[in-house]
């Protein structure tokens, strides 16, 4: 374990969902004791060796979660603990998009030798403390959307998504489209403001064949999210006449680039977010990041947070995986977000260099017609999930 001194949750069977191992580590979360009638059924023991109460079961069979549960859970959600920085290149803004994604590409990976620490929280690729925590507070009844039943009783839900930073990603974006469209599935398809305000055709055929256009970005550049949220808001209301014209709902910062004055700006503008993955390594915004969960959630400024929980594919291809063995990954761990009956969100890119790569698009065209004969999974565009989740999750 590296990092910051880690914390073990310790989960009585009662309490413990099926899918659920044990090794289950979170960040310090430094609660007060918390005395009260009933058996703790869950506790938390300290890097320092004492141990919190976090859920009790009272004589009358109810449940109590530790009163600062809810908001330490909040605070890991919301990645209280990172401080994004701009990144060195911010200064190009969308210039930066305009250098070859292969050469972009060489210097991330030449950025990215820093030690792949799978053990810190949240871990990678897939962590299980942040669920397992939200199980606690959805038995206490304060957390209604970690336990949704989704529709028609299937078992998990799945979004695929696209992000396309550059329009050198559209005609391979319309070929996994109309591939998805063939086996019945609707996929998101983030797109930059500044290219769609340009030209809004290669959008207009994308939703023409089913896709849902989200907007990744009034520009792609790495400064935006640090201006105010004035700033960004003004911007994006510039964007209003295609974001109506195209339907846009959902918002995906471009690099999953994320701030509090970007979220402040995306409150009352967009019905969804879904820039905060679950956990990922070597980003823009931090080595080492996440929300933790698989399970959307609702953020402080008043956006349904969906996240991204699988790593990308520029992850994977950072870290040397080819695009059999990617599929075949996701795969794996879609299995495991199944398991959790949670919301699983792929997400690629069909620039060139990576998701439009011949071999890509013929291994996810692959991947697709497995899929297509799974029948415990709802396959839905972002847009159509958050409409569920508001509908459904009783608030
Ligand atoms: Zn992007």
């Amino acid at each position: 374990m590296t990092g910051a001194p880690h914390a073990l949750l310790r989960l009585d069977d009662a309490v413990r969902p099926a899918w659920c191992g044990d090794g289950l580590f979170l960040p310090d979360l430094q609660l007060p004791q918390w005395r009260a009638p009933g058996t703790a059924r869950a506790e938390l023991l300290a890097p320092g060796g004492g141990r919190v109460a976090l859920l009790r079961r009272g004589d009358d069979g109810g449940w109590t979660a530790h009163p600062d549960l809810q908001q330490a859970a909040a605070a890991l959600l919301h990645e209280d603990r990172i401080q994004p920085r701009r990144p060195p290149h911010w200064r190009m803004g969308d210039l930066y998009q305009q250098i070859p994604g292969r050469l972009r590409f060489a210097a991330r990976r030449m950025l990215a030798n820093r030690q792949w620490s799978a053990d810190e929280f949240p871990r990678w690729p897939l962590d299980g403390a942040m669920d397992a925590l939200r199980h606690l507070l959805s038995l206490a009844g304060e957390d209604r959307l970690a336990r949704l039943a989704w529709p028609e009783g299937k078992r998990w839900v799945l979004a695929l998504t696209h992000d396309l930073d550059t329009p050198q990603s559209y005609s391979a974006a319309l070929r996994m489209v109309r591939a998805e469209a063939r086996l019945g599935m609707r996929s998101t398809c983030f797109m930059v403001g500044r290219h769609l305000r340009e030209d809004d055709g290669g959008a207009r055929s994308l939703r023409d064949w089913g896709a849902e256009i989200g907007l990744h970005g009034a520009d792609h550049g790495h400064g935006t999210p640090f201006e105010t949220p004035d700033t960004i808001g003004a911007a994006l209301d510039e964007l209003g006449p295609v974001i109506g014209r195209l339907e846009i709902r959902g918002f995906r910062a471009p690099s999953l680039l994320t701030t509090g004055a970007l979220f402040a700006a995306l409150a009352g503008r967009f019905e969804y977010d879904s820039s905060t993955p679950s956990s990922d390594r070597g980003g823009v915004a931090a080595p080492v990041r996440g929300c933790g969960t698989v399970f959307p959630f609702w953020r402080r400024e008043g956006v349904l947070e969906l996240p991204p929980s699988l790593p990308l594919d520029d992850t994977l291809r950072l870290r040397g995986s080819g695009a059999a063995q990617a599929m075949a990954f996701w795969e794996e761990l879609m299995e495991r977000i199944a398991a959790r009956g949670g919301l699983a969100v792929l997400t690629n890119h069909p620039e060139p260099h990576l998701s439009g790569d011949p071999r890509w698009l013929e291994a996810y065209e692959e991947f697709l017609r497995r899929l297509s004969r799974r029948a415990d999974v709802w396959i839905s565009p972002l847009a159509g999930i958050a409409r569920w989740v508001k509908q459904n999750a009783g608030e």
